[in-house]
């Protein structure tokens, strides 16, 4: 990324207040080493300190001030799909694999209380998933009360759901350095359990290390949205978001993953732009990320390692549709909402 470029970027995500919803995005404006210093000061005047910029073109850049015309509208796609993945003011993540990061404890963050007007990560994607997914989505639940019946379902729906609970509990206790699960205790108590560890034990000892964050509340400042990623380590070389799933059936392909490499995708934009993880945990951007998905046959997990390119590009520019079309969809039941009031 060349310094012209990333001022312009810088500029961009800085427009952006952190206290107000997305439609700050309009106020979006291009700064470049070529601005004159009347044009800098102009944009400063109406921006409250935040961020050095590098370049010494402006000592400090600004937030704006609301600019009331613009307050109440949405921005258009176009002008949300300029915000990048990557924080300007972090370096990387290219060429820095081989730097060494000193080993922390790893951080977690207590689940409440979180901000309930952030939608998460989840709720965004579940709300706009894909008119394709969910008609297979659709097809599957109804093959499946036909096979088990409507409580048969509830209860395949309730264990899938302890299973995934238990392997991330039994997981986040092994990444935050306490120990091996050990058979007999609690943690390993059912054969799922012990078969999901088996599955997933030769990836976790052998390939992550260095643990930075695990099962951590992570927000994106300017875009508005949350999360908890299960978990920010090494693997192998580098720094990476990695997210863990149970699994039935082998995934063989990166498109059974449905949603979840943007659900990583939106967690490397948050942690790159979230203010409050400090520089000694996370030094750098992240763009990329490992899915690992655990079976409940105790067969080798599969991994799925989400490149930087593809990261980057297209499951960020994805994501940010996505987002954009839940904060329309939000929008337009808002205005329901004051018009049901209304009548
Ligand atoms: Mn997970």
């Amino acid at each position: 990324m060349n310094t012209f470029r990333s001022t312009e970027r810088t500029i961009t995500l800085l427009a952006l207040n952190k206290t107000k919803p997305r439609s700050n995005y309009v106020a979006s404006r291009k700064l470049t080493n070529k601005t004159p210093k009347a044009h800098v000061s102009y944009i400063s005047s109406r921006y409250t300190p935040r961020i050095k910029l590098y370049n010494g073109l402006a000592s400090s850049i600004q937030d704006r001030a609301p600019l009331s015309s613009t307050e109440n509208k949405l921005p258009t796609l176009q002008q949300t799909l300029q915000v990048s993945l990557l924080n300007p003011n972090k370096p990387g993540p290219a060429g820095l694999e081989q730097l060494v990061m000193p080993p922390i404890v790893p951080l977690t963050a207590p689940r409440f209380p979180t901000k309930q007007d952030i939608p998460s990560v989840t709720k965004v994607l579940q709300a706009t998933m894909p008119a394709a997914s969910k008609f297979l989505l659709e097809k599957w639940k109804e093959s499946m009360i036909k096979k088990l019946g409507a409580a048969g379902f509830a209860k395949y729906q309730a264990d899938t759901f302890e299973r995934g609970r238990a392997l991330h509990a039994l997981l986040a206790t092994q990444l935050l350095g306490k120990g091996e699960p050990t058979a007999g205790k609690a943690e390993l108590s059912t054969e799922v359990v012990s078969n999901l560890w088996k599955s997933i034990q030769n990836v976790v000892r052998d390939k992550i290390s260095n643990v930075r964050l695990v099962e951590h509340i992570v927000t994106h400042p300017t875009m508005n949205y949350r999360g908890i990623v299960d978990c920010v380590a090494f693997y192998e070389n580098e720094l990476v978001v990695i997210d863990f799933k149970t699994a039935e059936k082998p995934k063989k392909t990166v498109e059974s993953l449905f949603d979840n490499p943007l659900q990583v995708t939106a967690y490397c934009g948050a942690i790159n732009n979230d203010s409050s993880i400090p520089s000694h945990v996370i030094d750098r951007n992240i763009s990329s990320g490992v899915v690992i998905v655990a079976y409940i046959d105790g067969s080798e997990a599969t991994t799925y390692h989400l490149e930087c390119e593809k990261v980057s590009h297209n499951y960020w520019k994805q994501w940010i549709e996505r987002l954009d079309q839940y904060s329309r969809m939000e929008e337009l039941n808002k205005k329901k909402t004051i018009t049901v009031k209304k009548s």
